[in-house]
């Protein structure tokens, strides 16, 4: 017998510096062929999955270029640049069999559709992958607090938060090699051991809403299908 996924709906994050590979910026092709290998898997065993895409790869509205900016004019370009990653990651997907469907918190028409939940919602149950581009569409957020809110909206199971280490560990495992992973955390030892998993606001917003994270690696082949087979694969924050 074949054995299900644990998960029906999931939202997954993925940042724009998940896009990067060992590039120092923009978008490298190989990376993301193989992170959408990995969605494919999952997606064959009829898990729906929508994607929240950060654009930190291209511009970060907080910080670097944007020193000396307005700060919403920065933010603006931050989440236009998210629109970018989002077509080329949809492209990939198409490329590799996937049907995406990119929706954007921004209105930009005649390039993507705009974000209207039904919508999304219809795309999931028909089996397409659906790419969250612009982030909330308002500045002063961030792409984690964008995932935490559509994966509210649309009834995710699990918010997964992809990131290059496996998990969310008691000290940084590259410094200290005593360090272990938490298989699991509530939201509140999270915040007691101030853990930074997500910037606050989505953490409060997941929180809220009783909807688990889990951290896992994006680059650790398979991590992805092991998570939605629930398996113990990187950190399960949960309320
Ligand atoms: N951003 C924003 N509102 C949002 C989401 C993103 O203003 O709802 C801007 C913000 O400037 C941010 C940039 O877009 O720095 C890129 O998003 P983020 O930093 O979350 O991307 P990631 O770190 O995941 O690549």
């Amino acid at each position: 017998t074949l054995a299900k996924p644990a998960h029906k709906r999931i939202l997954l994050k993925l940042s724009g510096e998940a896009l990067m590979g060992d590039d120092q910026f923009g978008i490298n092709r190989a990376t993301i062929v193989r992170m959408v290998e990995e969605i494919a898997d999952i997606t064959r065993l009829g898990v729906e999955v929508a994607v929240v895409i950060g654009g930190g790869n291209i511009f970060r509205g907080v910080a670097g270029g944007s020193v000396g900016m307005d700060r919403a004019t920065a933010d603006y370009m931050g989440m236009l640049a998210t629109v970018m990653n989002a077509l080329a990651l949809a492209d990939a997907m198409d490329k590799q069999g996937l049907t995406a469907r990119v929706m954007s918190a921004i209105g930009i028409e005649q390039v993507v559709e705009p974000y209207v939940r039904p919508k999304a919602l219809q795309y999931l149950e028909e089996g397409k992958v659906v790419v969250f581009a612009a982030g909330t569409g308002n500045p002063f957020f961030t792409t984690d607090t964008a995932a935490a809110l559509r994966g509210a909206e649309i009834g995710a199971e699990l918010v997964l938060k992809a990131t290059k280490v496996d998990g969310v560990y008691t000290a940084d495992p590259a410094k200290d090699p005593t360090a272990t992973r938490y298989s699991q955390l509530t939201f509140d030892e999270a915040i007691t051991r101030n853990l930074g998993i997500m910037d606050a606001t989505a953490f409060a917003l997941c929180r809220d809403q009783r909807l688990p994270i889990r951290v896992f690696s994006i680059v650790k082949p398979g991590a992805l299908k092991r998570v939605v087979m629930g398996e113990d694969e990187g950190t399960l924050v949960y309320a």
